[in-house]
C-alpha cells in the first residue's frame, strides 16, 4: 500500500488492538468513534500516542485514507460506511489486519450458535495439551493485540458473520462450521442467503493442504457445498450418520476417525451436557486429531472443561429446584436446544428484543416441558400470541428481579427453572451477560 495511513472505525476492543497493531508497523494510525470510548481503550491509545476522535466521524480525515479497519459492530448502510463505500477505499476487519502479521496457525470457528463455546473448547485442549496457543476473535484480547504483543505458534478465533465480511486474503488452517440458522437479520437486509455468505467465507483461499470441520446434518450447510468446489480436505461431524473420516455419534458414544485411527468417548464422560454440546465436542474432537493431540489429552479436556458463563450455566439448587442461566441464547435456535436438554419440567423465563423470530419450532417442546412462562421484556405481545395458549400459566414482568420472584413462586419440587430468551436484551438490560448477573445474582438472594 502506498498510502500508509490507516483509519480505524469503532474503538472498541478489536479496533485498539487494531490501532496498537498497525502503529507498530508504522503505519500512521488514526481512530474514529461515533460513540462514547471506554476509558480502558482511552488509555490504551494514549499510551501508544494513537490520535483519535469520539461521538464525531471527521470525514475528511477519514477518507484519505489508504485502508480502512472497521470494527465488526458497524454496519455498511450507515451514513460513515457509505462514504467508506462511494470513495472506494477498501475496509477490512481486524482479523484481515492481523493475519497479514503472524506466522501462527489459525483454528477458526464460525456458526449461528457454538461459537465462544467450541472456540474455548479447543482452545482449553490445545492448553492442556502444553501447546502455545492464544484464543481471540469475538472473545477475550482482540487477535491485533495478541498479535502485537505475543508470540503464540496457533490461535483459535471465533469469527462472527460480521468480521468474515471483512476478510479477503485471510485462510484459515483449520475451518469449523458449526450451524447456520437465521439470526442477525436485521443487517441483512433480512436476506437469509446473504448471511449464509458471509459464514461460507470462512471457506476463501482454502487449498488442499487445509482441512474443513463442518456438520453434516445441517441442512443449510449441506446444500451451500453442493453448489461450491470445495478444496479443502473435508471432516463432517454428525449425530445421525457414520462419517468416516470425520465424527459421529452411535451407541451413546462419540467416535472420531482420522488417517484411520480411531478415538472414541462415552457421552456420559463428556462434560458438556446436551446434544448441542454433543456437536460441539465433536467438532472440537476432530480439531484435536488434526493438530495431533494425543488422544488422552482430547478425552481429558472433553471431559474436564467447565464450560463458559452464560450458556447452560447451572446456578444453584433450591429447594430441589435447579437454576439454569442460559442468558447467550438470543436466538429461537439456541433455546431450542436449551430446551430440548430439559429432562425435568420448566419454568421457561424467555423474551427481549425480538429478531425476527419465528417461535413454530419450539411449539412442540415448550408444550412437552414447560408449565409456566415469564415473559421478561418490553413488549411480550409475540410472545404471549405464540405460547400463551399451550402452556398452562404465563405472566409478564419488566425485571429480572420480578422474574426470579416469580418463577421461585410457581416452580415445584424437581423443575428446572430456566433463563434460556431467545431474543436479544438490550430492550431491558445493557448485554446478555449483564441480563445473566442479574439473574444470578437474584437466584443466590432467594
Ligand atoms: P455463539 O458464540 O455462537 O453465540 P455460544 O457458545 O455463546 O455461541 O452459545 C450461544 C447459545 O447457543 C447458548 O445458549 C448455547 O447453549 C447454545 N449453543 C451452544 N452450542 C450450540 C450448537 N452447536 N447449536 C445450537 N445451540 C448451541
Amino acid at each position: 500500500m502506498d498510502n500508509k495511513r490507516i483509519v480505524v472505525l469503532g474503538a472498541g476492543e478489536s479496533g485498539t488492538g487494531a490501532a496498537i497493531l498497525a502503529t507498530q508497523q508504522g503505519f500512521a494510525v488514526f481512530v474514529s468513534d461515533s460513540g462514547v470510548i471506554k476509558p480502558k481503550y482511552r488509555e490504551l491509545l494514549d499510551k501508544h500516542l494513537i490520535l483519535y476522535e469520539a461521538g464525531n466521524h471527521s470525514m475528511d480525515l477519514i477518507l484519505s485514507a489508504g485502508e480502512i479497519i472497521k470494527s465488526p459492530g458497524i454496519p455498511d448502510n450507515s451514513p460513515v460506511m457509505q462514504a467508506i463505500l462511494r470513495a472506494k477505499i477498501p475496509v477490512i476487519s481486524e482479523i484481515e489486519f492481523a493475519s497479514r502479521y503472524t506466522q501462527a496457525k489459525k483454528i477458526c470457528i464460525t456458526g449461528s450458535n457454538g461459537k465462544t463455546t467450541t472456540t474455548s473448547l479447543i482452545y482449553y485442549m490445545m492448553r492442556q495439551a502444553g501447546m502455545n496457543v492464544g484464543m481471540a476473535g469475538n472473545v477475550g484480547k482482540s487477535f491485533a493485540l495478541q498479535v502485537a504483543e505475543e508470540n503464540f505458534d496457533y490461535y483459535v478465533l471465533e469469527l462472527s458473520s460480521f468480521q468474515l465480511e471483512g476478510m479477503h486474503r485471510f485462510k484459515a488452517d483449520i475451518a469449523i462450521l458449526l450451524n447456520i440458522t437465521p439470526d442477525h437479520l436485521d443487517r441483512y437486509d433480512h436476506s437469509f442467503q446473504k448471511y449464509i455468505n458471509a459464514k461460507m467465507r470462512i471457506l476463501q483461499n482454502m487449498t488442499k493442504e487445509e482441512y474443513f470441520i463442518f456438520c453434516s446434518d445441517d441442512e443449510i450447510t449441506i446444500r451451500e457445498l453442493e453448489n461450491i468446489v470445495l478444496a479443502a480436505q473435508s471432516l463432517p461431524f454428525s449425530a445421525k450418520t457414520i462419517q468416516s473420516p470425520g465424527a459421529w455419534m452411535e451407541n451413546n458414544r462419540i467416535h472420531v476417525d482420522f488417517r484411520d485411527d480411531l478415538f472414541s468417548m462415552p457421552l456420559t464422560d463428556l462434560s458438556l451436557k446436551g446434544r448441542h454440546n454433543v456437536y460441539n465436542s465433536m467438532a472440537a474432537g476432530i480439531a484435536g486429531r488434526v493438530l495431533d493431540i494425543r488422544k488422552e489429552d482430547i478425552r481429558t479436556a472433553l471431559s474436564t472443561f467447565s464450560g463458559v458463563e452464560h450458556r447452560l450455566e447451572r446456578v444453584l439448587k433450591i429447594r430441589d429446584v435447579v437454576y439454569i442461566n442460559d442468558s447467550k441464547a438470543t436466538n429461537v435456535n439456541s433455546t431450542w436446544y436449551a430446551l430440548e436438554s430439559m429432562e425435568t419440567p420448566v419454568v421457561w423465563i424467555a423474551g427481549g428484543t425480538d429478531k425476527g423470530n419465528d417461535y413454530n419450532e419450539l411449539l412442540h417442546l415448550v408444550k412437552d416441558k414447560v408449565h409456566a412462562l415469564i415473559c421478561l421484556g418490553a413488549d411480550n405481545s409475540k410472545l404471549i400470541k405464540a405460547f400463551g395458549g399451550i402452556v398452562p400459566w404465563h405472566v409478564e414482568v419488566k425485571s429480572m428481579a420480578d422474574a426470579v420472584k416469580e418463577a421461585y413462586c410457581v416452580a415445584r419440587a424437581g423443575d428446572t427453572v430456566l433463563l434460556s430468551p431467545a431474543c436479544a436484551s438490550f430492550d431491558l438490560f445493557n448485554n446478555y451477560e449483564d441480563r445473566g448477573k442479574q439473574f444470578k445474582q437474584y437466584v443466590r438472594e432467594l
